[in-house]
């Protein structure tokens, strides 16, 4: 079986290695691995940049204080929404928030083996179905668009397998900042592309490498059609709200003004069951404290339908668990954790990814795969192999130093190995077997799922 499965994977390998020398000195000269070798997961760095942002966290505290005394304590998912997403002050909106300028390192940032993994899944996947000939990559919060451009080079170096696809490629961004920093990476610049602030299609031009690329605010404008949606590090970012047991049932946490210092905000409990703590908490839980991100159920909801109708897969990465943590929302700015009340617009919020009410919101309308830890699901795509490769093709001490240190860093069990989850969304034929008559679409030969098993090409 391992025999099979290096013989298959070797040729795949090869395509991959060709020129890469060239990014391997890119990629890895500046951060990956290195630098942050003694950091992990949303470690932050922007301390000079802190400094500048003085005035933009009292506008956004000013305005939530107005908001909040307007129309009484807010959600904490509005908080979330307003804190990070709110068009004219929000976190995300004006700044890199990653990278070494940046609040935070993500894995593909770390090292280049993450995205180009991911790029092997989708067309494992894409085999798997039958090679059908458009295909859409979809990418759902694509940061600096870093794990895109790592995917993309392999579906470039990959291009005898896929020279007869007609592929696009959609990026899913609220953040104008962002959205022009992957613009930078991904195209030719700005400038050579289409603007249409107004339009739910924002931005459209060609990928260095030939491919239309647009760009959306929301899924749901993303066109219908086979696709493989990849979100990593997306959903831990979508706005939670909060219960708390009591004795008289479960109360939504609520923020409002600290009433000894009406500059300050607290947490409060709702005195009456909210329209939120009505209609979300649908059982009862063990927990006596719950986060729920319908926001989030939203989007699997819509992912399920398009993968059901249109074929396609999604693959979500993240911090995550399966139903049975507490409280996890926290807030993140200058290499450590920051609360979550002060001096909001200038740090990270994020909560853990609560994947069993993911797999809740298919309805079944989807298999899901996972969660399983992020070591096992790389070491099931290959890494090992695939650092090898890289590690041959480069004579500089430094650069093996980096990427050996990049690997550890987002396989080990101890950092980012066993903390971040893969879990995947399928076609509900995709798992039976293949002596299954339901299985007509993957016919006789069709895989087990990469990541999830060995992969096999
Ligand atoms: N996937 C990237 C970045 C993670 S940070 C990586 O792993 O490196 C979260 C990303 O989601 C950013 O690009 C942010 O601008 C985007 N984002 C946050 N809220 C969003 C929303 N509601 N809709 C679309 N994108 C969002």
């Amino acid at each position: 079986m391992t025999k099979v499965y290096a013989m298959r994977f070797f040729p795949g390998l090869k395509c991959l290695c060709g020129g890469v020398s060239s990014y391997i000195s890119r990629k890895v000269s500046p951060v990956c691995g290195r630098l942050w070798a003694g950091q992990w997961m949303r470690s932050c760095s922007r301390t000079s940049q802190i400094m500048k942002e003085g005035n933009q966290d009292s506008i956004m505290l000013k305005h939530l204080i107005s908001k909040i005394k307007s129309t009484g304590p807010i959600s904490v998912a509005e908080y979330m929404r307003e804190v990070l997403t709110n068009p004219v002050t929000g976190y995300y909106q004006h700044r890199d928030v990653l990278g070494p300028q940046g609040d935070f390192i993500t894995s593909p940032e770390i090292s280049q083996i993450f995205g180009e993994l991911l790029g092997v899944w989708c067309i494992s996947e894409w085999m798997a179905a039958g090679k059908p000939k458009t295909f859409q990559l979809v990418e759902l919060g694509p940061g600096r668009g870093t794990l895109a451009s790592d995917a993309l080079r392999v579906f470039s170096q990959l291009n005898s397998v896929l020279k007869e696809s007609e592929i696009s490629v959609h990026l899913v961004e609220v953040s104008p900042k962002l959205g022009e920093v992957q613009a930078q990476l991904l195209t030719e610049g700005e400038q050579h592309l289409r603007h249409d602030p107004n339009a739910a299609i924002y931005k459209t031009g060609t990928t260095k490498t030939g491919l239309p690329i647009s760009w959306y605010k929301d899924l749901q404008d993303v066109p219908r059609g086979f696709s493989f949606y990849i979100a990593h590090e997306f959903f831990d970012v979508l706005p939670i709200h909060k219960f708390q047991k009591t004795k008289h049932g479960w109360r939504e946490v609520l923020i409002d003004i600290e009433p000894s210092s009406p500059e300050k905000l607290r947490f409060v409990l709702a005195p009456h069951a909210t329209l939120a703590s009505k209609t979300l908490i649908q059982r009862d839980d063990e927990r006596d404290h719950i986060e729920i991100c319908p926001e989030a159920g939203i989007i699997v909801q819509n992912l399920a339908s398009r993968i059901t109708e249109d074929g396609g897969a999604a693959l979500i990465a993240d911090y995550g668990h399966n139903g049975t943590k507490t409280d996890t929302f926290r807030g993140f700015r200058g290499h450590q954790q920051h609360d979550v009340l002060t001096t909001p617009g200038t740090a990270d919020l994020t909560a853990d990814v609560d994947f069993s009410y993911l797999r809740q919101m298919t309805k079944g309308k989807v298999t899901s795969l996972g969660p399983i830890p992020q070591h096992e699901f790389l070491k099931n795509m290959g890494i090992d192999v695939r650092l090898q490769v890289l590690l041959r093709n480069t004579s500089d001490p430094a650069t093996s130093t980096g990427l050996i240190d990049a690997y550890d860093m987002i396989m080990n069990p101890e950092k980012m190995g066993n903390r971040f989850k893969f879990f995947a969304l399928l076609p509900c034929d995709r798992l039976i077997s293949s002596n299954d008559t339901r299985s007509k679409k993957h016919g006789p030969t069709a895989p087990p799922v990469a990541g999830f098993s060995e992969l096999q090409l």
